[in-house]
């Protein structure tokens, strides 16, 4: 395998469970795993940059996990773009990709997962019913194949982010989870696979998203009801464009637990909002601070 600090270089690429075991052999120092379903773009570069600045080597795993889409959902046509990807991985300097197939994942159906319990039922899990303990699930799975020392994921997913950071927690899991902030296009909107979905005018709409979590983060001084108002006044523009955002959710939630917080909340708090454009499912959130009301 190369050595540290050497970028540009092809990484050794697995797909099975038996390829993999033989390369984790070899790897000397910390090993970084960055999960991913494919289809890469800017944000999945920046985790692996942040991943390779705080470990030795760096994994890239690949693979669009059915079990955390729900029926309906756009597994089937959910991008597949493994070239593209793995010249994406040589050229941030990735020195092992682990791109499974579906059988390899899983020989059998699984009858023990993860259930990610009452996180799981909020916000976005209320929205897609199981999605919390089908992504738990495969990142328990990646875990235990790649053995990482460290894992990086994006706070684009701060509920998944939490929920993981869990999951470590309460079953013990020997890795540290680090996040890594959200990628964005100039005008603001969040990087996602999904975004290639859009139409230039469902792209137009998406952007509403971002402009509601500014709009609450500039009401952050008079208080977390402001923030709200302030966001749901710029996402009523959003439900009256054309095309409209069907809006799933916006909430503001402590970033820890995703259980929504009162007006007399200080501290850190997560704006997070959800919806559809077209057939498009959109997520974004931004991290805030509420000061303190003594101070
Ligand atoms: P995905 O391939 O969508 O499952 O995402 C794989 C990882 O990339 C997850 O940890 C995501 O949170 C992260 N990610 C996705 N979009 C972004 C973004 N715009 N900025 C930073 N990280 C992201």
């Amino acid at each position: 395998m190369r050595g540290r600090g050497e970028v540009g270089g092809a990484p050794v690429v697995v797909r099975t469970r038996d390829e993999l075991a033989a390369v984790r052999a070899d790897v000397r120092g910390r090993l970084a795993l960055v999960p991913t379903m494919g289809a890469l773009h800017g944000g999945h570069r920046s985790l692996i940059r942040y991943a390779r600045e705080r470990a030795d080597m760096v994994a890239v795993s690949i693979f669009v996990n059915p079990l955390q889409f729900g029926p309906g959902e756009d597994f089937d046509r959910y991008p597949r773009t493994l070239d593209e990807d793995l010249a994406v991985c040589a050229a941030e300097g990735a020195d092992l990709v682990f791109a499974p197939s579906g059988s390899v994942m899983y020989p059998s159906r699984p009858q023990v997962t993860i259930a990610a319990g009452p996180m799981g039922e909020v916000v976005e899990g209320a929205a897609r019913p199981g999605h919390f303990d089908g992504m738990l699930t495969v990142v328990m799975k990646l875990f235990q194949l790649v053995r990482p020392d460290v894992a990086v994921f994006g706070e684009k997913d701060a509920q998944q982010l939490a929920m993981i950071r869990r999951m470590v927690l309460d079953l013990n899991v020997p890795v540290e989870v680090l996040g890594a902030p959200t990628v964005r296009e100039p005008d603001g909107l969040a990087l996602s696979s999904r975004n290639r979905y859009l139409s230039e005018e469902e792209r137009v709409t998406a952007l509403f998203l971002s402009r509601a979590l500014r709009a609450g983060e500039d009401a952050v001084p008079e208080g977390p009801a402001a923030v709200v108002r302030a966001a749901r006044d710029v996402l009523d523009g959003a439900v009256a464009a054309e095309p409209p955002l069907a809006l799933d959710y916006l909430v503001l939630v402590d970033p820890s637990t995703f259980c929504e917080i009162g007006d007399a909340h200080s501290g850190p708090a997560v704006l997070a909002v959800a919806g559809r454009v077209g057939a498009t499912h959109l997520i974004d959130n931004l991290p805030l601070r509420f000061p303190s009301k003594e101070s």
